[in-house]
Parts: structure tokens; C-alpha cells; sequence
């Protein structure tokens, strides 16, 4: 049995799409374990639903007895920590429910992991891993000309996000270092595919272009991100769990630097050619906005450890990736309505009635 946290969420439900539909000998049944807020859609998942090797679980990571119940009812051999609270900006406008979530959920997490590894038998001990999905965001901002981030970059991350999702793997590398829990930590590039909620800015930009709304862009856009189809960042986490040496951490990145502007003018040509408009282009939508406090420049990912040590590398370029993520948006309408609407937010009084 694997836990996964936060599987109702963009990269989570990905993750376990892909692991269970992997032909790669992997029998582990998984729990998802999700409080679902806003930004957790089980609707992702609804294609599991006759699955017998997925179970859902509504919970909260920082509630230490119900997690530690889940782990005393399920005796996992691994879990992998994707729940958090991902979105920069509502960092900036309430940063609460990121300390609560990112660091003292994390924290619950670790220690209910701890004292139930130390009541497994040896081999086992050994073989349990904790794994914990971080962001590229905690190194901070690079300048122009600097080297791309590696493991060893000192950490300066420069929003209440980046900050609490630092001292989330703080707290990884001491329960390592302190405990001997087998740990591995994976500092990911930007993602973008299917199931992305639309605040961020690929499915943003695809989903208010087809509304015919403004597509709104920071400051000058001139802001540099590394790109990585979802798909390719679930690849490199399967093989980080499975090969991953314990206490390491691991970069993950596309090689795909690109400027927000030219990632929207793509996006904005990508919609002209496959679902163009009556008259004009997708790029007349575009508007600047005022730029966020403390933004970050530029973002770069060296992933030369994990190609070297594990012998991964993305599969998709970011033509190949920007395509799929076009015609997927084009092929679910409805999905988007979902989302858009709130709609999706009804799931549980669906699926058990409602109280
Ligand atoms: P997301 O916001 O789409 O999903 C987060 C999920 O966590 C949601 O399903 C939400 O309901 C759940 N959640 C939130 N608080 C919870 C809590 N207290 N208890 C249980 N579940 C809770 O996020 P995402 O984009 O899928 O990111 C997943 C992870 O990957 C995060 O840890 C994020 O920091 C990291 N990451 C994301 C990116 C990216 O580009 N999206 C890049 C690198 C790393």
C-alpha cells in the first residue's frame, strides 16, 4: 500500500493516474488522502471509481490522530507528500493556511510516520520511505547569467509559499539526519498538463482565451520559468521512490527556460491554429497587469543529478507538452465548467449525501 497525500490536486491526481495505470510489474494499491479544499477536484479521479486499488480518505495531514489511525489501518510501505498549499499568490494575501498546512502538516506527517516505522519489523524499516514533493521555488531568484539551481544551492526562498514549503524539507533533512527516517525529497520546476486549476498561468491563459477574457500577464513578462509536462515530473517521482537513495534530494526540471510572454504568445498561436477564433488571433486578448510584490526573475533547474543517478530525462519537449495541454482543455469542456462554476466542490454531498 502507498499513501499519497494531496492526490485530489493537479500534480497528485497525475501521480496516481499514472502509477495505476503503469505496466511496470507495481502492485501497490493506493490511498489518497485529501482534505479538498478549493484546489482538490475528486472529479480527476472519477475514472478510479470501480478501481479496487484506489481508496480515498477525506482528511486533513495535520490531524495527527486520524492520520496516525490511516496509518495503523492501512500499514503503508511508503508515502509520497504532494498536499500543500501551492498557490504564490494567495500566500501573499493569507499566508496562514500555508504555515498550517505546508509546515505543521508536514510535521504531523513526519512524526506519525516516524513512530509507526519504528514499530515495523527490520526489513521493513529499511524498505519505508517518506517522500516529499518540493518546489524550485525555495532557492529563490537567479539573474541573468547564473548557473541553473543545483541540490547543493543554499535556499532563499522569497514568498510565504517558497518559505513554507523550505521549512517543509527543513524538517524532511532533520528527520532524516535525526531519526534515520528514510527519507527523499524531489524540488520540482514549474508543471503544467491536464486537471491544472485554472489560476495558474497555462490553464488560465487556455481557459480565458476561450471565454474571450483578457489573458493577464505580470509586469513586462519578462519573468523566466522551467517548464515540465506533469507526466514527465511523475515519471521522475516513481523513479526517485523506487531507486531514490535515502536522506538525498533530487532536482527535477525540463531544461525548458522560457519567458511568461513567450510561454502565452505559444499558447495564444497553439489556440489560433486548433481552435481558431472567428476574426483575429488569441494574442489580441492579451493584457499587462500590475507585476506581484516579490517577484521572482528567473527560475532555472539543473536535473543533471537525477539523470545521472537514475538515468531520468523528460520525455516531452515543450512543443510536444504545450500541445497535449491544448487539445486536452479543448477535449474537456465540461471539466473546465466544473471548475469554473464550483461545481466540483459538491462532490462529497454527491457521493454520500450531504452532513
Ligand atoms: P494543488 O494545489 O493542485 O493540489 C494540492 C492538493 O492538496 C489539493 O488536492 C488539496 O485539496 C490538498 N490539500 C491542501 N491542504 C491539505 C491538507 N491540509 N490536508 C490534506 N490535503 C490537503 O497543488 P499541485 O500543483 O498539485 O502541487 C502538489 C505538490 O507539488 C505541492 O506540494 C507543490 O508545492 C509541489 N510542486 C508543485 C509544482 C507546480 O508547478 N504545480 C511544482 C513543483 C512542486
Amino acid at each position: 500500500m502507498l499513501f499519497v497525500t494531496g492526490g485530489a490536486g493537479f500534480i497528485g491526481s497525475n501521480f496516481i493516474l499514472d502509477y495505476l495505470s503503469a505496466s511496470d510489474g507495481q502492485d501497490d494499491a493506493i490511498l489518497n488522502i485529501d482534505k479538498l479544499t478549493y484546489a482538490g477536484n475528486p472529479y480527476n479521479l472519477a475514472g478510479l471509481a470501480k478501481d479496487s486499488r484506489y481508496i480515498f480518505s477525506q482528511t486533513d495531514i495535520g490531524d495527527q490522530t486520524a492520520i496516525t489511525q490511516l496509518f495503523q489501518q492501512y500499514r503503508p510501505r511508503a508515502i509520497i507528500n504532494f498536499a500543500a498549499e501551492s498557490h504564490v499568490d494567495r500566500s501573499i494575501h493569507s499566508p496562514d493556511e500555508f504555515i498550517r498546512t505546508n509546515v505543521n502538516g508536514t510535521f504531523n506527517l513526519l512524526e506519525v510516520a516516524r513512530r509507526y516505522r519504528a514499530e515495523l519489523a527490520a526489513d521493513e524499516q529499511a524498505a519505508f520511505r517518506f517522500l516529499h514533493v518540493s518546489t524550485d521555488e525555495v532557492y529563490g531568484t537567479l539573474g541573468p547569467d547564473d548557473a541553473p539551481f543545483s541540490e547543493t544551492r543554499p535556499y532563499a526562498p522569497n514568498s510565504p509559499y517558497s518559505a513554507s514549503k523550505a521549512a517543509s524539507d527543513h524538517l524532511v533533512r532533520a528527520y532524516h539526519h535525526t531519526y534515520g527516517l528514510p527519507t527523499l525529497t524531489t524540488n520540482c520546476s514549474n508543471n503544467y498538463g491536464p486537471f491544472h486549476f485554472p489560476e495558474k498561468l497555462i490553464p488560465l491563459v487556455i481557459t480565458n482565451a476561450l471565454d474571450d477574457k483578457p489573458l493577464p500577464i505580470y509586469g513586462d513578462g519578462m519573468q523566466i520559468r522551467d517548464w515540465l509536462f506533469v507526466s514527465d515530473h511523475c515519471t521522475a517521482i516513481r523513479k526517485v521512490l523506487a531507486d531514490g537513495k535515502p536522506g538525498e534530494t533530487y532536482n527535477i526540471g525540463g531544461w525548458n527556460e522560457k519567458a511568461n510572454i513567450d510561454v502565452v504568445n505559444t499558447l495564444c498561436d497553439m489556440l489560433d491554429q486548433l481552435s481558431p477564433k472567428a476574426t483575429g488571433s488569441y494574442r489580441d486578448q492579451i493584457t499587462f497587469i500590475k507585476d506581484r510584490p516579490g517577484h521572482d526573475r528567473r527560475y532555472a533547474i539543473d536535473a543533471g543529478k537525477i539523470q545521472r543517478e537514475l538515468g531520468w530525462r523528460p520525455a516531452e519537449t515543450f512543443e510536444s507538452g504545450i500541445r497535449k495541454t491544448v487539445e486536452w482543455y479543448l477535449r474537456h469542456p465540461t471539466w473546465v465548467a466544473n471548475v469554473r462554476s464550483g461545481a466540483y466542490l459538491n462532490w462529497m454531498e454527491r457521493q454520500y449525501g450531504a452532513g
